[in-house]
């Protein structure tokens, strides 16, 4: 009786995520969970196999990303201290490479994101990166690495996870290199031809992302983001005014974004100077700020969401199913 009720749920409907308790025992979820084992040990081999070296993330500390696209940071008490809880651990990312030069880390993130991204079907308001940075290299080395990373992920999966790809209804094509490659500019343009409304100097609306990745049949890249769009730590290109050396990837099929990353601004007075621009006050980035007086290298990376991998590797329609313990912005849950 309860395995047929539990077995019944439609594990894409908010209110089965109440239900989780159950749920969690579904079929159905079981091949998730484990094709998510596989992908979190494809993305680590691949990575070591790469050079990089995995780090505890952090999880909470007096600053975090302020980039987070009108998503609010959560705030604890520390002591006396008013801690936040990691939206990303980007500025962290930039003291290890100090030490180390290819890291990577499985970063747990809280945003407290608008309560219309529920209906995105690809919003937590908690989630997790495979995040990384590397010293000494450009935003085209980081590209070059994040499709191959795609590739042998997708290839593993396909290889080890072939019962449960079938279980699940997906056909999974294998991926291969170079993905294309548009500025932000050609993207507004070419959403902008098909009747979308999309700024030069913002971010992609959620809309029009998804449509622009409905259009799509192998993952792609975005790159070049005005400088106005995106955080302080992102590095303008010092030869092209007004444009970052940053990109996102998305995946097709209408699922959306998976990757944002770029060279980083690690500089004390390009840090300043951008902060002055977004309205931020330097004084609340204590330590971030002392350390950049001190010296960083050079460095690029990105972040790459580990549940949005899941579901689109599964073709599930929202993110919630591929995830165990799903927080979804506004919802109560276990
Ligand atoms: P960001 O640097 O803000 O673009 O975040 C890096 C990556 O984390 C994104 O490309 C997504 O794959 C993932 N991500 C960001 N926000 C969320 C969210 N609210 N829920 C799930 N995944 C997210
Ligand atoms: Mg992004």
């Amino acid at each position: 009786m309860l395995v047929t009720f539990m077995e019944s749920q439609d594990l894409s409907s908010l209110e089965s995520i109440g239900l989780r308790y159950l749920t969690i025992r579904q079929t159905k979820m079981k091949m998730i969970l484990k094709v998510q084992d596989q992908i979190l040990t494809s993305l680590r081999d691949f990575l070591r196999k790469e050079g990089f070296m995995e780090i505890l993330a952090p999880i909470i500390g007096p600053a975090t990303d302020p980039g987070i696209r009108g998503a609010k940071q959560a705030s604890i008490q520390y002591y006396d201290a008013p801690f936040k809880i990691m939206s990303s651990m980007i500025l962290y990312k930039q003291m290890v490479v100090s030490s180390i030069g290819k890291i990577f880390a499985l970063s747990p993130n809280i945003r407290l994101e608008p309560l219309e991204t529920a209906k995105t079907a690809r919003h937590l308001a908690e989630f997790r990166q495979i995040d990384l940075e590397m010293t000494y290299a450009s935003y085209e080395d980081a590209m070059g690495l994040a499709e191959e990373m795609l590739v042998s992920v997708v290839k593993d999966v396909r290889e080890k996870c072939s019962e449960e790809l079938k279980g699940l209804g997906r056909e999974l094509k294998a991926v291969s290199k170079p993905f294309k490659r548009m500025t932000h500019k050609e993207t507004v343009e070419l959403l902008r031809s098909k009747g979308h409304t999309v700024s030069y100097m913002e971010e992609i609306p959620w809309d029009a992302e998804a449509a622009l990745s409905a259009m799509h049949q192998e993952p792609f890249f975005v790159y070049d983001y005005p400088l106005i769009a995106r955080g302080f730590y992102d590095r303008e290109d010092p030869n092209r005014p007004g444009i970052l050396r940053d990109f996102d990837m998305l995946y097709p099929e209408g699922f959306g974004e998976a990757i944002s990353g770029g060279e980083r601004e690690h500089t004390y007075k390009g840090v300043i100077k951008r902060m002055k621009l977004t309205g931020e006050n330097p004084e609340k980035y204590g330590w971030y700020i002392q350390m950049l007086k001190a010296g960083v290298p050079f460095s690029v990376g990105f972040g790459i969401g580990v549940e949005r991998l899941t579901r689109w590797i599964c073709g599930l329609k929202t993110i919630w199913e591929a995830v165990p313990f799903p927080k979804v912005p506004g919802i109560v849950s276990p």
